[in-house]
């Protein structure tokens, strides 16, 4: 059993990447991915945990971009998390988020919610030295702290969620764009959780033939919400289109406490395979 999407405390989970490492192998994966989003900071600290572990530990990260007027999700899994272009790249992305985040603090007090942005950032890991990310995740466990929503995800649903009221859509990348950053970064670029796209109701044999005509190479057919008929028809479509699987958790620690390392809400099994088949791609990839 395998795991190639969880977030770490450098971006909107809550646990550090040794902790994931070690829970990893203690719940017996064979391989794990950290996929933090929009950043590899995670990742040195992640893989030196290599010898301590029998699982074998993989770097990632998970990219947001913008298609058919929505935010998509894309994973760069197997990237070098070395390369200094793709950093920098990734650097770019979280000063867009940055501008995104300011903005939305604006919109919430125009909306008269009393919050700064020091409230969210509070809600953030704090370790001097090292650059955690602003999601709206933090955005949600700020309000709530301050008592302007009940909990978390009541904040998404009145407020945060895409379209919402103090929504502020960030200048997302075009998805070839993305396809292309991860492959010159020696990675293989996958469509991650389709099944979320579109609150789920979405036909996606043309929509999924064009992210793959623009370079996605995998998608996430085994995700930690998905209901077995979900994983079937993804698993369905990547074959008719000749694309990787991948699968994983998409595990944020307790700020999803219902998604668990490696088992999603209990039934996830994401088998060994499909990293030979990722694998495969990396070494037949053109780009590199
Ligand atoms: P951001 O990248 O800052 O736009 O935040 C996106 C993150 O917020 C996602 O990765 C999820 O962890 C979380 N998220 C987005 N929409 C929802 C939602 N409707 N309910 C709960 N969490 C959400
Ligand atoms: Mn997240
Ligand atoms: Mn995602
Ligand atoms: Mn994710």
């Amino acid at each position: 059993m395998i795991d190639l999407h969880c977030h770490s405390l450098y971006s909107d989970g809550t646990d550090t990447p040794e902790a994931l490492a070690r829970m990893g192998d203690g719940i017996g994966l064979s391989a794990l991915a950290l996929t933090d989003h929009d950043t590899l900071e995670g990742l040195p600290a992640f893989l030196a945990m290599q010898p301590q572990v029998k699982t074998r530990l993989l770097a990632g990260t998970e990219v947001s971009c913008r298609f058919l007027g929505r935010s998509l999700h894309v994973l760069g899994l197997l990237v070098n998390h070395e390369d200094t272009r793709f950093a920098e790249r990734l650097a770019e992305l979280r000063t867009r988020r940055d501008d995104r985040n300011r903005r939305m603090i604006a919109k919430l007090q125009e909306l008269g919610c009393r919050i700064e942005m020091a409230d969210v950032e509070a809600e953030a890991p704090d370790q001097p030295g090292r650059a955690y990310l602003i999601s709206r995740v933090h955005f949600a466990k700020a309000l709530a702290s301050k008592g302007i929503v009940n909990h978390p995800q009541q904040a998404f649903e009145s407020l945060l969620c895409d379209g919402g009221r103090a929504w502020v859509p960030m200048d997302e990348l075009e998805p070839a764009t993305a396809a292309r950053w991860i492959r010159e970064a020696g990675g293989v670029p996958v469509v991650a959780h389709p099944g979320r796209f579109a609150g789920g109701a979405f036909v996606w044999d043309e929509a999924m033939k064009e992210l793959r005509d623009l370079g996605m190479e995998g998608l996430e057919a085994y995700y930690g919400e998905y209901a077995e008929a979900q994983q079937k028809s993804f698993k369905a479509l990547a074959a008719k289109l000749g694309m990787a699987m991948s699968g994983g958790s998409d595990y944020h620690g307790r700020n999803k406490p219902a998604i668990r390392l490696g088992r999603g809400r209990g039934s996830l099994h994401v088998p060994d395979e499909l990293l030979e088949g990722l694998e495969q791609r990396r070494r037949e990839g053109t780009w590199h």
